[in-house]
């Protein structure tokens, strides 16, 4: 059982994936958390949105926090309820989407990102373990998100769950030269070829302190250390000692000491090259 993390523990932490508008949908005190996280020397993350006209609500909801990064994107959940199966509970999920409707959507979703300056595009990708609308509604929304990318000279954050020979292949076909983040790595070998091959980021979440996890923690080993990020996914897969509660970016803190006792680590040096790898990501 791990102590509970001392105020020093957060300096210099990076968290690249949570979601700001989830969090208070749940009814979380987000900014008192972001507040308690700076002044305690956090130096910030990526927030992620989860449709694709959120962008206005959320630039203003965090135009206090420069150091939290704004993506934009349609994730696969938007391809509309799964046309061959159930859907998770979640309301906006559980409409069906017609092909012209994920048009227009992209349309306005475009505008956005162009208007916000987004930092990133994403999250992108596929999910065929929920299989969201169809596997080519899904494609249509990864596919022009990843053309986009390039055409604007921007980095993509990836989210792959069961697809991984779709989404290797998407990213070998029409993934930016810049590059981005694997989000939330579950493991998989082909994807992670790929993706080091062609020059991604290998974010794993707090699943990686799962008992489970072995398989995760051993792919851990093979991800080189500069091409590490850390991650929450908030408030989804809360990490050990804080399962049965939603996450949120405190609990990055977790992630690391598990990924530094893996890796064999000090902290100190584990967040060190977590936070250049950041920073060389940003400046791409
Ligand atoms: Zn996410």
């Amino acid at each position: 059982m791990k102590s509970s993390p001392s105020p020093d523990a957060y300096r210099n932490l990076v968290d690249s994936h949570f979601h700001t508008q989830s969090m208070l949908q749940r009814g979380m005190d987000v900014f008192s958390a972001y507040d308690r996280l700076f002044n305690a020397g956090f130096a910030g993350g990526i927030d992620i949105g989860c449709t694709h006209d959120d962008l206005p609500q959320r630039a203003s909801l965090l135009k206090n926090y420069p150091a939290i990064l704004i993506a934009g994107a349609m994730g696969p959940w938007e391809a509309g309820k799964s046309e061959t199966q159930g859907s998770p509970e979640e309301a906006e999920f559980s409409t069906h989407k017609t092909t012209d409707q994920l048009l227009s959507e992209l349309e306005i979703l475009k505008n956005n990102i162009k208007e916000y300056k987004v930092a990133f595009i994403g999250e992108i990708g596929l999910d065929y373990y929920w299989n969201y609308g169809n596997p080519e509604k899904q494609h249509l929304l990864f596919e022009t998100q990843m053309k986009w990318a390039s055409q604007m000279g921007l980095c993509v954050l990836i989210h792959d769950r069961d697809a991984d020979g779709d989404t290797a292949e998407v990213i070998r076909r029409l993934g930016p030269d810049k590059g981005g983040i694997i989000h939330c790595f579950d493991g998989s070998e082909t994807v992670l070829k790929t993706a080091l091959e062609r020059n991604y980021y290998i974010s794993f979440a707090g699943n990686l302190t799962y008992k489970s996890s072995d398989n995760l923690r051993e792919m851990l080993k093979r991800v080189p250390l500069n091409r590490l990020l850390l991650e929450t996914d908030s408030p989804y897969l809360t990490p050990v000692p804080m399962r049965g509660r939603p996450n949120s970016p405190e609990n990055v803190f977790y992630t690391y000491s598990c990924a530094a006792e893996v890796l064999n680590l000090s902290l100190d040096s584990l967040k060190e090259r977590v936070l250049e790898n950041f920073k060389e990501l940003c400046s791409r």
